[in-house]
């Protein structure tokens, strides 16, 4: 992309003509998102991106919704599409990635001897649905993972790195890191977990749980042969549930599981701490007084 700032506008132009909803990341090294629309807004849509020769050849995932996922249309220019903060070390995942494994090849690859399965995603993200027996870093954000790998070399060395994430994007930069730290088996899942659901005779097996999008769906299904479960527990009870909700308290707003039975009883506060929270602040506002 050698004009980012103007193709950002141009591009807000185009989806704003075609009514289109979501969130879009641009830098010179390509641009990355999803967006929400009608059927033919969407389909023009990919026929703009794949004719215009800066963006021919994008790879796109279509999953049918029942309406818009996003609240808003929020396009934004940043440095990198992904990144590591690695600073001076930094790379371009065009010169260093890891092999690119079809999903077919990917589900393969799991039952061999030898091979880790490494999710390059967040704790909240996996902690909804992961590969089974995957490492599942505890990081908070794509740019902790460095320093987490560098604290476990001892769990990866000697192995086949089988990284993966959503979409197969952050996995581009991050399967290049590992390859960097001098390892040097590492893989990558072509097109992320959202591909490998879709992929025929391949139907998600071997994943637990489902995956984690940035919209409002929150989770999406995975795993559609018989071996589908859910791997997440509600907060409050331990039973299982995959039901994400946000705390009921404004200033909390933190994402948890919570079942259906629980999400009415807690009234949807994460904890006892911020459903007293929530009660003292209408208090103060002498709302709920006598
Ligand atoms: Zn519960
Ligand atoms: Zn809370």
């Amino acid at each position: 992309m050698e004009d980012s700032e103007g193709y950002l506008v141009e591009h807000t132009e185009l989806c704003e003509a075609l009514q289109l909803r979501g969130r879009i990341l641009i830098a010179d090294e390509g641009l990355n998102g999803t967006v929400s629309g009608r059927l033919d807004m969407t389909e023009a849509y990919m026929q703009a991106l794949n004719t215009d020769p800066r963006t021919k050849g994008i790879q796109f995932k279509v999953d049918p919704a029942p309406g818009h996922a996003f609240p808003k249309l929020s396009i934004k220019r940043r440095n990198e599409v992904v990144t590591l903060d690695l600073g001076e070390d930094d790379f371009s995942p065009d010169e260093t990635t890891g092999k690119h494994l079809s999903p077919v090849q990917w589900r393969n690859l799991m039952s061999e001897d030898d091979t880790i399965l490494l999710d390059a995603r967040n704790q909240y993200e996996w902690e909804l649905g992961h590969f089974e027996g995957a490492l599942l870093p505890p990081v908070e954000n794509f740019r902790e993972l460095p320093d987490w790998v560098r604290e476990n070399r001892s769990r990866l060395e000697g192995k086949k790195i089988m990284t993966y994430c959503t979409g197969g994007i952050r996995c581009e930069k991050f399967s290049g890191f590992l390859l960097r730290e001098g390892f040097s088996d590492v893989y990558q899942l072509d097109g992320g977990i959202v591909s490998y659901g879709k992929e025929a005779g391949v139907e998600g097996e071997g994943f637990s749980g489902k995956c984690y999008v940035f919209d409002e769906r929150v989770a999406v299904e995975v795993n559609h042969t018989s071996g589908a479960k859910v791997v997440s527990l509600c907060q409050h009870c331990s039973g299982t549930s995959d039901r994400y909700v946000n705390c009921a308290w404004s200033r909390c707003n933190r994402q948890y599981f919570c079942c259906p039975t629980c999400d009415k009883d807690q009234r949807r506060f994460c904890s006892s701490v911020c459903a007293e929270a929530a009660i003292l602040s209408l208090a103060a506002m002498g709302i709920g007084c006598d």
